[in-house]
């Protein structure tokens, strides 16, 4: 057993060097807190749009923009080393990972799949701040309406496993309530 620890061992340094290089790079284009909540509302209102033909660059422009300044990672084990490299308090490196598990956990329970973590950093003043998601798929063979209980459903779900809805959470689920199919 102990070349299979050994072997850990290795795998594990590899991946916080790797981690290291990738945070250093979101921090490194973190946009100005105001900016990074424009960009993602932005990226929201045009990817909800149901034609999206005439929005194709300016979506791709956005998106790039956004991944420049995150961080994806697959496991969960993967988004509790990063949160330890970002300036985040203890207490709050170990809420957001419950918060997001739940959202992950949830999702996998109903048939969709959780396909990663994603860090997002911005700046305000000298400081960095973050913003933690999760990306989630769903089968192409569902409907509207399955697809939209079911997105409330994993969004609700920290609160279910008795943590936090973020404001994002709620907005979402408003948002689901809201439409019409
Ligand atoms: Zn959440």
């Amino acid at each position: 057993m102990e070349s299979n620890n050994k072997m850990e061992k290795i795998n594990i340094e590899e991946k916080s060097i790797e981690l290291d290089e990738l945070m250093k790079r979101a921090e490194e284009n973190a946009l100005d807190s105001e900016e990074f909540m424009a960009t993602r509302k932005r990226l929201e209102f045009l990817t909800s749009q149901k034609d999206r033909t005439n929005f194709l660059s300016e979506i791709w422009d956005l998106k790039k923009k956004m991944a420049k300044s995150s961080v994806t990672v697959k496991t969960l084990y993967e988004l509790k080393m990063l949160l330890e490299k970002s300036k985040m308090d203890k207490e709050t490196q170990i809420s957001v990972l419950a918060h997001e598990n739940a959202h992950g956990n949830k999702a996998d329970s109903l048939g969709a799949k959780h396909e990663s973590y994603i860090l997002s950093v911005w700046k305000i003043g000298d400081k960095f701040g973050y913003s933690v998601g999760t990306h989630i798929t769903h089968p192409d063979a569902w409907d509207k309406d399955k697809d939209k209980n079911v997105s409330i459903e994993y969004t609700k779900a920290p609160e279910e496993y008795g943590g936090y809805l973020s404001d994002k959470d709620k907005e979402d689920i408003e948002q689901k309530n809201n439409t019409k199919n």
